[in-house]
Protein backbone atom coordinates (compact mmCIF):
# COMPACT_ATOMS: atom_id res chain seq x y z
CA UNK A 1 0.00 0.00 0.00
CA UNK A 2 1.49 3.19 -0.90
CA UNK A 3 -1.01 5.75 0.04
CA UNK A 4 0.00 9.59 -0.47
CA UNK A 5 1.12 11.83 2.62
CA UNK A 6 -2.27 13.41 3.05
CA UNK A 7 -5.43 13.42 2.22
CA UNK A 8 -5.27 16.88 1.07
CA UNK A 9 -2.62 15.49 -1.92
CA UNK A 10 -5.48 12.97 -2.66
CA UNK A 11 -7.50 15.72 -3.11
CA UNK A 12 -5.63 17.95 -5.41
CA UNK A 13 -5.14 15.23 -7.14
CA UNK A 14 -8.79 14.49 -7.55
CA UNK A 15 -9.02 17.85 -8.41
CA UNK A 16 -6.57 17.85 -11.36
CA UNK A 17 -7.68 14.65 -12.83
CA UNK A 18 -12.05 15.09 -12.61
CA UNK A 19 -12.29 18.92 -12.20
CA UNK A 20 -15.96 19.20 -13.22
CA UNK A 21 -17.10 15.30 -11.62
CA UNK A 22 -19.35 15.70 -8.43
CA UNK A 23 -17.64 15.78 -5.00
CA UNK A 24 -20.58 16.48 -2.87
CA UNK A 25 -23.97 15.92 -3.37
CA UNK A 26 -26.53 17.15 -0.86
CA UNK A 27 -30.07 16.64 -1.32
CA UNK A 28 -30.52 18.68 -4.66
CA UNK A 29 -27.24 20.65 -3.90
CA UNK A 30 -23.91 19.15 -5.57
CA UNK A 31 -20.33 20.52 -5.77
CA UNK A 32 -17.82 19.45 -7.78
CA UNK A 33 -14.72 19.08 -7.20
CA UNK A 34 -13.77 22.41 -8.67
CA UNK A 35 -16.24 24.06 -6.52
CA UNK A 36 -15.04 22.05 -3.59
CA UNK A 37 -11.79 23.10 -3.88
CA UNK A 38 -12.32 26.86 -4.51
CA UNK A 39 -14.12 26.86 -1.31
CA UNK A 40 -12.20 25.24 0.94
CA UNK A 41 -9.58 27.77 -0.28
CA UNK A 42 -12.06 30.60 0.61
CA UNK A 43 -11.99 29.05 4.15
CA UNK A 44 -8.25 28.58 4.23
CA UNK A 45 -7.64 32.03 3.30
CA UNK A 46 -9.80 33.86 6.28
CA UNK A 47 -8.05 31.28 8.98
CA UNK A 48 -4.95 31.75 7.65
CA UNK A 49 -5.78 35.49 7.28
CA UNK A 50 -7.40 35.68 10.71
CA UNK A 51 -3.78 34.35 12.26
CA UNK A 52 -4.27 30.62 12.23
CA UNK A 53 -1.30 28.92 11.84
CA UNK A 54 0.27 25.81 11.35
CA UNK A 55 -0.28 23.30 13.67
CA UNK A 56 -3.48 25.49 15.36
CA UNK A 57 -6.79 23.46 16.22
CA UNK A 58 -9.74 24.18 14.78
CA UNK A 59 -13.04 22.21 16.35
CA UNK A 60 -15.66 21.27 13.65
CA UNK A 61 -18.76 20.75 15.26
CA UNK A 62 -21.42 20.10 12.05
CA UNK A 63 -23.96 17.16 10.49
CA UNK A 64 -23.09 15.39 7.71
CA UNK A 65 -23.06 18.49 5.32
CA UNK A 66 -20.86 20.32 2.70
CA UNK A 67 -19.81 22.52 5.15
CA UNK A 68 -18.62 19.88 7.40
CA UNK A 69 -16.19 18.97 4.15
CA UNK A 70 -15.59 22.48 2.70
CA UNK A 71 -14.45 23.16 7.00
CA UNK A 72 -12.17 19.64 6.99
CA UNK A 73 -10.02 20.65 3.85
CA UNK A 74 -10.11 24.64 4.49
CA UNK A 75 -8.62 23.47 7.70
CA UNK A 76 -5.86 21.43 6.22
CA UNK A 77 -5.36 23.36 3.68
CA UNK A 78 -4.00 26.01 6.76
CA UNK A 79 -2.14 23.31 8.09
CA UNK A 80 -4.14 23.28 10.77
CA UNK A 81 -5.69 19.96 13.11
CA UNK A 82 -8.99 19.67 12.89
CA UNK A 83 -10.98 18.61 16.04
CA UNK A 84 -13.91 16.83 15.07
CA UNK A 85 -17.20 16.82 17.47
CA UNK A 86 -20.43 15.95 17.59
CA UNK A 87 -22.90 18.13 17.21
CA UNK A 88 -25.57 17.02 20.08
CA UNK A 89 -22.38 18.05 22.25
CA UNK A 90 -23.48 20.00 25.01
CA UNK A 91 -21.71 22.48 27.29
CA UNK A 92 -19.88 20.45 29.67
CA UNK A 93 -18.52 18.36 27.07
CA UNK A 94 -17.56 20.95 24.50
CA UNK A 95 -16.02 22.79 27.20
CA UNK A 96 -13.45 20.50 27.81
CA UNK A 97 -12.59 19.71 24.34
CA UNK A 98 -11.85 23.73 23.78
CA UNK A 99 -9.32 23.21 26.79
CA UNK A 100 -7.64 20.15 26.42
CA UNK A 101 -7.62 21.08 22.40
CA UNK A 102 -6.62 24.55 22.82
CA UNK A 103 -8.69 25.17 20.14
CA UNK A 104 -8.03 28.35 18.20
CA UNK A 105 -11.14 28.01 15.75
CA UNK A 106 -14.62 26.88 15.91
CA UNK A 107 -16.74 26.11 12.47
CA UNK A 108 -20.42 25.00 13.80
CA UNK A 109 -24.30 26.07 12.77
CA UNK A 110 -25.33 29.35 14.18
CA UNK A 111 -27.62 27.89 15.79
CA UNK A 112 -25.10 26.03 18.02
CA UNK A 113 -22.92 28.89 18.49
CA UNK A 114 -26.32 31.36 19.87
CA UNK A 115 -27.56 28.22 21.67
CA UNK A 116 -24.95 27.71 24.06
CA UNK A 117 -21.44 27.84 22.55
CA UNK A 118 -21.18 31.45 22.42
CA UNK A 119 -21.23 31.52 26.01
CA UNK A 120 -19.37 28.11 26.47
CA UNK A 121 -16.25 29.47 24.13
CA UNK A 122 -16.00 33.01 25.93
CA UNK A 123 -14.37 30.80 29.06
CA UNK A 124 -12.07 29.07 26.71
CA UNK A 125 -9.13 31.95 26.29
CA UNK A 126 -7.76 30.28 22.87
CA UNK A 127 -10.90 30.46 20.61
CA UNK A 128 -10.16 33.73 18.35
CA UNK A 129 -11.80 33.01 15.11
CA UNK A 130 -15.74 31.25 14.97
CA UNK A 131 -17.43 30.64 10.98
CA UNK A 132 -20.98 29.45 11.53
CA UNK A 133 -23.04 27.83 9.17
CA UNK A 134 -27.15 29.01 9.03
CA UNK A 135 -28.74 25.95 10.58
CA UNK A 136 -31.96 26.80 8.49
CA UNK A 137 -29.84 26.27 4.98
CA UNK A 138 -28.35 22.86 6.42
CA UNK A 139 -31.63 21.20 7.01
CA UNK A 140 -32.68 22.13 3.47
CA UNK A 141 -33.99 19.09 1.60
CA UNK A 142 -36.16 20.75 -1.40
CA UNK A 143 -34.11 23.67 -3.17
CA UNK A 144 -30.32 25.05 -3.51
CA UNK A 145 -30.42 27.26 -0.84
CA UNK A 146 -28.09 24.92 1.18
CA UNK A 147 -25.13 25.98 -1.37
CA UNK A 148 -26.16 28.87 -3.10
CA UNK A 149 -28.80 30.82 -1.38
CA UNK A 150 -28.71 34.70 0.46
CA UNK A 151 -26.25 34.80 3.27
CA UNK A 152 -27.73 36.48 6.79
CA UNK A 153 -25.19 38.95 8.66
CA UNK A 154 -22.61 37.90 11.40
CA UNK A 155 -23.56 36.53 14.39
CA UNK A 156 -22.56 37.95 17.74
CA UNK A 157 -18.58 37.44 16.60
CA UNK A 158 -19.07 34.69 14.15
CA UNK A 159 -18.66 35.32 10.42
CA UNK A 160 -21.17 33.37 8.31
CA UNK A 161 -18.75 30.03 6.87
CA UNK A 162 -20.35 30.02 3.03
CA UNK A 163 -19.93 34.29 2.58
CA UNK A 164 -16.50 33.26 3.98
CA UNK A 165 -15.82 30.59 1.49
CA UNK A 166 -16.49 32.72 -1.05
CA UNK A 167 -14.56 35.40 -0.76
CA UNK A 168 -11.55 35.58 -3.13
CA UNK A 169 -8.77 35.75 -1.38
CA UNK A 170 -4.43 35.25 -1.57
CA UNK A 171 -4.24 31.58 -1.88
CA UNK A 172 -6.79 31.64 -4.96
CA UNK A 173 -3.99 33.82 -6.72
CA UNK A 174 -1.16 31.83 -5.15
CA UNK A 175 -2.35 28.68 -4.09
CA UNK A 176 -0.88 27.76 -0.86
CA UNK A 177 0.74 24.66 0.05
CA UNK A 178 1.35 23.75 3.96
CA UNK A 179 3.67 21.04 2.92
CA UNK A 180 1.65 18.25 5.44
CA UNK A 181 3.66 15.32 5.84
CA UNK A 182 2.24 12.43 6.54
CA UNK A 183 3.89 13.06 10.07
CA UNK A 184 1.62 15.53 10.68
CA UNK A 185 -1.60 15.71 13.19
CA UNK A 186 -4.71 15.66 11.13
CA UNK A 187 -7.60 14.97 13.13
CA UNK A 188 -7.94 14.96 17.04
CA UNK A 189 -10.72 12.61 17.94
CA UNK A 190 -11.95 12.38 20.92
CA UNK A 191 -13.22 9.21 21.91
CA UNK A 192 -16.94 8.52 21.22
CA UNK A 193 -17.54 8.24 25.15
CA UNK A 194 -19.50 4.85 25.85
CA UNK A 195 -16.88 4.69 28.60
CA UNK A 196 -15.18 7.62 31.08
CA UNK A 197 -13.80 10.96 30.48
CA UNK A 198 -12.95 11.55 26.32
CA UNK A 199 -9.48 11.21 25.14
CA UNK A 200 -8.03 12.99 22.11
CA UNK A 201 -6.60 10.68 19.94
CA UNK A 202 -4.24 11.82 17.41
CA UNK A 203 -4.60 10.15 13.67
CA UNK A 204 -1.96 11.62 11.87
CA UNK A 205 -2.69 12.18 7.86
CA UNK A 206 -0.92 8.76 7.13
CA UNK A 207 -3.03 6.95 10.00
CA UNK A 208 -6.19 8.42 7.99
CA UNK A 209 -4.44 7.65 3.90
CA UNK A 210 -3.27 4.72 5.18
CA UNK A 211 -6.97 3.23 5.58
CA UNK A 212 -8.12 4.95 2.76
CA UNK A 213 -6.11 3.13 0.55
CA UNK A 214 -6.06 0.69 2.12
CA UNK A 215 -9.88 0.43 1.56
CA UNK A 216 -9.74 2.10 -1.99
CA UNK A 217 -7.63 -0.82 -2.70
CA UNK A 218 -9.76 -3.82 -1.03
CA UNK A 219 -13.14 -2.77 -2.19
CA UNK A 220 -12.17 -2.46 -5.66
CA UNK A 221 -15.03 -0.03 -6.39
CA UNK A 222 -15.10 1.73 -10.37
CA UNK A 223 -12.80 5.11 -10.40
CA UNK A 224 -15.40 7.68 -9.09
CA UNK A 225 -17.78 5.40 -7.71
CA UNK A 226 -20.89 6.85 -5.43
CA UNK A 227 -20.51 6.61 -1.92
CA UNK A 228 -23.15 6.99 1.20
CA UNK A 229 -22.30 8.58 4.34
CA UNK A 230 -24.23 6.36 6.78
CA UNK A 231 -22.13 7.11 9.85
CA UNK A 232 -21.73 10.56 10.57
CA UNK A 233 -18.32 12.45 9.41
CA UNK A 234 -17.46 13.77 12.85
CA UNK A 235 -16.90 9.96 14.30
CA UNK A 236 -13.70 7.89 12.72
CA UNK A 237 -15.40 5.43 10.41
CA UNK A 238 -17.22 8.57 8.43
CA UNK A 239 -13.93 10.72 8.43
CA UNK A 240 -12.13 7.57 7.08
CA UNK A 241 -14.53 4.93 5.51
CA UNK A 242 -16.43 7.54 3.80
CA UNK A 243 -14.83 10.76 3.24
CA UNK A 244 -11.01 9.72 3.23
CA UNK A 245 -11.60 6.62 0.87
CA UNK A 246 -14.04 8.25 -1.37
CA UNK A 247 -11.53 11.23 -2.31
CA UNK A 248 -8.71 8.27 -2.25
CA UNK A 249 -11.34 7.23 -4.72
CA UNK A 250 -12.07 10.54 -6.36
CA UNK A 251 -15.53 9.48 -5.84
CA UNK A 252 -18.85 11.09 -5.28
CA UNK A 253 -20.04 11.52 -1.15
CA UNK A 254 -23.99 11.76 -1.11
CA UNK A 255 -24.75 13.35 2.23
CA UNK A 256 -27.82 13.41 4.31
CA UNK A 257 -27.30 15.26 6.93
CA UNK A 258 -28.15 12.92 9.83
CA UNK A 259 -29.32 9.63 10.12
CA UNK A 260 -33.26 9.34 9.91
CA UNK A 261 -34.11 5.66 7.73
CA UNK A 262 -37.19 7.47 5.62
CA UNK A 263 -34.77 10.28 4.67
CA UNK A 264 -31.69 7.58 4.00
CA UNK A 265 -33.85 5.37 1.73
CA UNK A 266 -34.97 8.43 -0.32
CA UNK A 267 -31.34 9.18 -0.79
CA UNK A 268 -30.50 5.59 -1.81
CA UNK A 269 -33.11 5.86 -4.80
CA UNK A 270 -31.43 9.05 -6.05
CA UNK A 271 -28.21 8.48 -5.96
CA UNK A 272 -27.71 4.71 -6.38
CA UNK A 273 -24.57 4.78 -4.08
CA UNK A 274 -22.42 1.84 -5.15
CA UNK A 275 -20.78 1.80 -0.99
CA UNK A 276 -21.54 2.69 2.39
CA UNK A 277 -20.70 1.70 5.82
CA UNK A 278 -22.38 2.34 9.00
CA UNK A 279 -22.98 1.00 12.58
CA UNK A 280 -25.03 -2.22 12.58
CA UNK A 281 -28.08 -0.42 14.23
CA UNK A 282 -28.22 1.67 11.32
CA UNK A 283 -28.81 -1.89 9.10
CA UNK A 284 -31.32 -2.48 12.26
CA UNK A 285 -33.40 0.65 11.51
CA UNK A 286 -33.15 0.80 7.88
CA UNK A 287 -35.05 -2.67 7.64
CA UNK A 288 -37.44 -1.93 10.69
CA UNK A 289 -38.84 0.83 7.83
CA UNK A 290 -42.14 0.60 6.90
CA UNK A 291 -41.46 1.36 3.30
CA UNK A 292 -38.54 -0.86 2.98
CA UNK A 293 -37.73 -2.92 -0.11
CA UNK A 294 -34.92 -4.81 -2.15
CA UNK A 295 -34.94 -1.49 -4.90
CA UNK A 296 -33.51 0.37 -2.01
CA UNK A 297 -30.30 -1.40 -2.20
CA UNK A 298 -30.01 -2.87 -5.37
CA UNK A 299 -27.29 -0.45 -6.79
CA UNK A 300 -24.69 -1.17 -3.66
CA UNK A 301 -21.87 -3.11 -4.82
CA UNK A 302 -21.11 -3.68 -1.23
CA UNK A 303 -21.98 -2.59 1.97
CA UNK A 304 -20.03 -2.47 5.15
CA UNK A 305 -20.88 -2.54 8.91
CA UNK A 306 -18.30 -1.23 11.74
CA UNK A 307 -17.77 0.40 15.34
CA UNK A 308 -20.25 -1.58 16.90
CA UNK A 309 -21.01 -5.59 16.74
CA UNK A 310 -22.50 -7.10 14.03
CA UNK A 311 -25.34 -9.96 14.93
CA UNK A 312 -24.64 -12.97 12.73
CA UNK A 313 -28.89 -13.08 12.19
CA UNK A 314 -28.85 -9.80 11.01
CA UNK A 315 -26.39 -10.59 8.44
CA UNK A 316 -28.52 -13.07 7.14
CA UNK A 317 -32.23 -11.45 7.90
CA UNK A 318 -30.45 -8.33 5.66
CA UNK A 319 -29.35 -10.65 2.85
CA UNK A 320 -32.55 -13.17 2.91
CA UNK A 321 -34.75 -10.00 2.80
CA UNK A 322 -32.90 -7.11 1.32
CA UNK A 323 -30.12 -6.62 -0.20
CA UNK A 324 -25.90 -7.46 -0.36
CA UNK A 325 -23.73 -9.31 2.42
CA UNK A 326 -22.73 -6.96 4.73
CA UNK A 327 -19.16 -7.07 5.54
CA UNK A 328 -17.93 -6.98 8.83
CA UNK A 329 -15.24 -4.98 10.31
CA UNK A 330 -13.16 -3.94 13.53
CA UNK A 331 -11.61 -0.64 14.52
CA UNK A 332 -11.21 1.61 16.69
CA UNK A 333 -10.73 5.57 17.31
CA UNK A 334 -7.20 4.91 18.44
CA UNK A 335 -6.50 3.07 14.94
CA UNK A 336 -8.23 5.47 13.06
CA UNK A 337 -11.17 3.27 12.14
CA UNK A 338 -10.20 -0.19 10.38
CA UNK A 339 -7.88 -2.68 11.85
CA UNK A 340 -9.23 -5.96 10.71
CA UNK A 341 -11.82 -6.73 7.95
CA UNK A 342 -13.71 -8.93 5.56
CA UNK A 343 -11.91 -9.66 2.56
CA UNK A 344 -14.60 -8.85 -0.43
CA UNK A 345 -15.47 -11.69 -1.97
CA UNK A 346 -15.05 -13.61 1.32
CA UNK A 347 -17.86 -14.37 3.82
CA UNK A 348 -17.00 -14.20 7.63
CA UNK A 349 -17.03 -17.26 9.41
CA UNK A 350 -19.00 -17.56 12.35
CA UNK A 351 -17.70 -19.36 15.66
CA UNK A 352 -19.64 -22.60 16.13
CA UNK A 353 -19.09 -22.30 20.48
CA UNK A 354 -19.74 -18.64 21.01
CA UNK A 355 -21.78 -18.21 17.58
CA UNK A 356 -19.92 -14.96 17.15
CA UNK A 357 -19.61 -13.84 14.23
CA UNK A 358 -15.46 -13.10 12.65
CA UNK A 359 -14.98 -9.44 12.50
CA UNK A 360 -12.46 -9.85 9.60
CA UNK A 361 -8.62 -10.89 9.09
CA UNK A 362 -5.87 -8.20 9.65
CA UNK A 363 -4.85 -5.76 6.89
CA UNK A 364 -0.97 -6.71 5.22
CA UNK A 365 1.01 -4.38 7.32
CA UNK A 366 -0.87 -4.78 10.81
CA UNK A 367 0.38 -7.53 13.80
CA UNK A 368 -2.93 -8.12 15.96
CA UNK A 369 -2.12 -10.28 19.22
CA UNK A 370 -4.09 -11.81 21.84
CA UNK A 371 -2.54 -11.16 25.25
CA UNK A 372 -2.73 -12.57 28.50
CA UNK A 373 -2.18 -10.38 31.81
CA UNK A 374 1.37 -10.84 31.58
CA UNK A 375 0.88 -9.40 27.73
CA UNK A 376 2.51 -12.76 26.35
CA UNK A 377 0.52 -14.08 23.08
CA UNK A 378 -2.05 -16.74 23.85
CA UNK A 379 -2.71 -19.61 21.73
CA UNK A 380 -5.13 -19.89 18.91
CA UNK A 381 -8.62 -19.55 20.15
CA UNK A 382 -7.94 -18.95 23.38
CA UNK A 383 -9.54 -15.10 24.29
CA UNK A 384 -7.52 -12.09 25.84
CA UNK A 385 -6.83 -8.65 25.19
CA UNK A 386 -6.50 -7.59 21.36
CA UNK A 387 -3.39 -5.56 21.26
CA UNK A 388 -2.47 -3.90 17.41
CA UNK A 389 0.70 -2.49 15.71
CA UNK A 390 0.58 -0.90 12.16
CA UNK A 391 0.16 2.19 10.53
CA UNK A 392 -2.98 3.13 11.41
CA UNK A 393 -2.33 2.79 14.99
CA UNK A 394 -1.88 6.70 16.52
CA UNK A 395 1.22 7.92 17.94
CA UNK A 396 -1.25 8.01 21.33
CA UNK A 397 -3.05 10.68 23.11
CA UNK A 398 -3.13 14.30 23.14
CA UNK A 399 -1.44 15.62 25.78
CA UNK A 400 -1.68 12.58 27.90
CA UNK A 401 1.94 10.95 28.39
CA UNK A 402 0.40 8.69 31.19
CA UNK A 403 -2.81 7.51 29.26
CA UNK A 404 -0.27 7.31 26.11
CA UNK A 405 2.41 5.08 28.33
CA UNK A 406 -0.72 2.72 29.45
CA UNK A 407 -2.32 2.63 26.35
CA UNK A 408 0.10 1.95 24.09
CA UNK A 409 2.84 -0.06 25.59
CA UNK A 410 6.01 0.31 23.11
CA UNK A 411 3.27 1.88 20.54
CA UNK A 412 1.32 -1.06 20.70
CA UNK A 413 -2.12 -0.42 21.08
CA UNK A 414 -3.93 -1.86 24.00
CA UNK A 415 -7.55 -1.85 22.47
CA UNK A 416 -9.26 -2.83 25.95
CA UNK A 417 -11.49 -5.40 24.08
CA UNK A 418 -11.68 -9.58 24.76
CA UNK A 419 -10.64 -11.75 21.24
CA UNK A 420 -9.61 -14.79 19.82
CA UNK A 421 -7.86 -15.29 16.87
CA UNK A 422 -8.67 -18.55 14.45
CA UNK A 423 -5.99 -21.03 12.92
CA UNK A 424 -6.59 -19.17 8.98
CA UNK A 425 -5.98 -15.62 11.09
CA UNK A 426 -9.96 -14.96 11.41
CA UNK A 427 -10.01 -12.50 14.59
CA UNK A 428 -13.34 -12.74 16.32
CA UNK A 429 -14.14 -9.47 18.91
CA UNK A 430 -15.79 -11.30 22.08
CA UNK A 431 -16.76 -7.79 23.95
CA UNK A 432 -15.52 -5.27 26.00
CA UNK A 433 -13.25 -5.93 28.34
CA UNK A 434 -14.85 -3.46 31.12
CA UNK A 435 -18.44 -5.26 29.92
CA UNK A 436 -17.91 -8.30 31.46
CA UNK A 437 -20.51 -9.62 33.59
CA UNK A 438 -19.33 -11.43 36.61
CA UNK A 439 -22.44 -14.29 37.95
CA UNK A 440 -21.48 -16.64 40.94
CA UNK A 441 -18.11 -16.47 39.78
CA UNK A 442 -18.99 -17.04 36.19
CA UNK A 443 -17.87 -15.09 33.01
CA UNK A 444 -21.08 -14.02 31.09
CA UNK A 445 -20.28 -11.47 27.81
CA UNK A 446 -22.54 -9.83 26.76
CA UNK A 447 -22.54 -10.23 23.21
CA UNK A 448 -22.76 -13.81 23.28
CA UNK A 449 -26.37 -13.18 24.87
CA UNK A 450 -27.08 -10.07 22.49
CA UNK A 451 -26.30 -12.52 19.82
CA UNK A 452 -28.61 -15.04 20.73
CA UNK A 453 -31.62 -12.44 21.32
CA UNK A 454 -30.80 -10.97 17.64
CA UNK A 455 -32.19 -14.19 16.45
CA UNK A 456 -35.55 -14.22 17.73
CA UNK A 457 -37.86 -12.92 14.91
CA UNK A 458 -39.62 -10.18 17.25
CA UNK A 459 -36.01 -8.55 18.36
CA UNK A 460 -34.96 -5.26 16.91
CA UNK A 461 -32.25 -4.41 19.16
CA UNK A 462 -30.83 -6.01 22.34
CA UNK A 463 -28.34 -4.99 24.96
CA UNK A 464 -27.65 -7.09 28.08
CA UNK A 465 -26.08 -5.99 31.07
CA UNK A 466 -25.03 -6.88 34.50
CA UNK A 467 -26.94 -5.62 37.59
CA UNK A 468 -26.30 -5.89 40.99
CA UNK A 469 -27.63 -9.17 42.76
CA UNK A 470 -27.55 -10.23 46.56
CA UNK A 471 -26.87 -13.62 45.46
CA UNK A 472 -25.49 -14.16 42.63
CA UNK A 473 -22.93 -10.93 42.65
CA UNK A 474 -24.31 -10.12 39.31
CA UNK A 475 -27.10 -11.18 37.21
CA UNK A 476 -27.32 -11.29 33.22
CA UNK A 477 -30.44 -8.72 32.16
CA UNK A 478 -31.59 -7.87 29.15
CA UNK A 479 -33.00 -4.55 27.73
CA UNK A 480 -34.61 -5.17 23.84
CA UNK A 481 -36.73 -3.09 21.37
CA UNK A 482 -39.14 -5.02 18.95
CA UNK A 483 -39.69 -4.79 15.48
CA UNK A 484 -42.28 -2.78 14.46
CA UNK A 485 -45.81 -4.60 14.64
CA UNK A 486 -43.81 -7.66 16.16
CA UNK A 487 -44.88 -8.75 19.79
CA UNK A 488 -42.80 -11.05 22.62
CA UNK A 489 -43.36 -11.17 26.29
CA UNK A 490 -40.18 -10.58 28.61
CA UNK A 491 -40.74 -14.75 29.82
CA UNK A 492 -40.82 -16.00 26.56
CA UNK A 493 -37.92 -14.00 25.43
CA UNK A 494 -35.93 -15.47 28.50
CA UNK A 495 -36.77 -19.21 27.48
CA UNK A 496 -35.97 -18.54 24.33
CA UNK A 497 -32.46 -17.52 25.36
CA UNK A 498 -32.39 -20.55 28.20
CA UNK A 499 -32.62 -22.93 25.26
CA UNK A 500 -30.11 -21.99 23.68
CA UNK A 501 -27.57 -20.58 26.07
CA UNK A 502 -25.85 -22.11 29.33
CA UNK A 503 -27.88 -21.53 32.62
CA UNK A 504 -25.37 -19.40 34.35
CA UNK A 505 -26.07 -16.89 30.97
CA UNK A 506 -29.58 -16.24 29.83
CA UNK A 507 -30.98 -13.21 31.05
CA UNK A 508 -32.66 -13.04 34.65
CA UNK A 509 -34.56 -10.36 33.30
CA UNK A 510 -36.02 -8.86 30.29
CA UNK A 511 -37.15 -5.66 30.00
CA UNK A 512 -38.97 -4.06 27.16
CA UNK A 513 -37.71 -0.89 25.98
CA UNK A 514 -39.39 1.75 22.53
CA UNK A 515 -35.74 1.94 21.71
CA UNK A 516 -32.28 1.80 23.55
CA UNK A 517 -30.17 4.08 24.39
CA UNK A 518 -27.23 5.41 21.51
CA UNK A 519 -24.53 7.87 20.99
CA UNK A 520 -25.09 9.77 17.61
CA UNK A 521 -22.34 7.42 15.86
CA UNK A 522 -25.16 4.79 16.55
CA UNK A 523 -23.39 2.29 19.21
CA UNK A 524 -26.00 1.07 22.09
CA UNK A 525 -25.24 2.53 25.46
CA UNK A 526 -25.03 0.01 27.92
CA UNK A 527 -23.57 2.06 30.52
CA UNK A 528 -26.65 4.24 30.17
CA UNK A 529 -28.88 0.79 30.91
CA UNK A 530 -26.51 -0.23 33.75
CA UNK A 531 -27.60 2.49 35.59
CA UNK A 532 -31.18 2.63 34.96
CA UNK A 533 -31.23 -1.10 36.52
P1 LIG B 1 -14.95 5.10 24.34
O1 LIG B 1 -13.54 4.79 23.96
O2 LIG B 1 -15.17 6.49 24.75
O3 LIG B 1 -15.50 4.10 25.29
P2 LIG B 1 -15.80 3.74 22.01
O4 LIG B 1 -15.01 2.63 22.62
O5 LIG B 1 -17.15 3.45 21.54
O6 LIG B 1 -15.82 4.96 23.02
P3 LIG B 1 -14.75 3.89 19.34
O7 LIG B 1 -13.33 4.05 19.00
O8 LIG B 1 -15.75 4.64 18.59
O9 LIG B 1 -14.89 4.32 20.85
O10 LIG B 1 -15.20 2.37 19.22
C1 LIG B 1 -14.31 1.30 19.23
C2 LIG B 1 -14.94 0.10 19.90
O11 LIG B 1 -16.10 -0.35 19.19
C3 LIG B 1 -14.03 -1.08 19.92
O12 LIG B 1 -13.11 -1.00 20.99
C4 LIG B 1 -14.99 -2.26 20.06
O13 LIG B 1 -15.37 -2.46 21.40
C5 LIG B 1 -16.22 -1.79 19.28
N1 LIG B 1 -16.23 -2.37 17.93
C6 LIG B 1 -15.79 -1.80 16.79
N2 LIG B 1 -15.99 -2.60 15.73
C7 LIG B 1 -16.55 -3.74 16.20
C8 LIG B 1 -16.99 -4.97 15.60
N3 LIG B 1 -16.91 -5.19 14.29
N4 LIG B 1 -17.50 -5.92 16.42
C9 LIG B 1 -17.59 -5.71 17.75
N5 LIG B 1 -17.21 -4.58 18.36
C10 LIG B 1 -16.70 -3.60 17.61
Amino acid sequence: VQPPPSTLHAFRAAVRRAPGRTALAYFDGRLSYAETDALSDGIADRLAGRGFRRGDRAAVMLQNTPHFVLAVLGVWKAGGVVVPVNPMYKSAEMRHILDDAEVTAVICADRTWDGFLRVTAAEAPSVRIVLTAHERDLQTRDDRRVLHGERVGPLHGAEDLLTVARTPGRIRVAPADPGLTADDLALISYTSGTSGTPKGATNTHGNITYNAERQRIGLALPDGATYFALAPLFHITGMVCQLAACIANQGTLVLAYRFEAGVVLDAFLEHRPAYTVGPSTAYMALMAHPEVTRDHFASFRTMSSGGAPLPPALVEKFRTGFGPYVHNGYGLTECTAPCASVPPGREAPVDKVSGTLAVGVPGPDTVVRIIGEDGRDLPFGEPGEIAVRGPQVVPGYWRRPDATAEGFPDGELRTGDIGFMDRDGWLYVVDRKKDMINASGFKVWPREVEDVLYGHPAVREAAVVGVPDAYRGESVKAYVSLRPGASAEPAELAAYCKERLAAYKYPRAVEILAELPKTTSGKILRRELRHRA
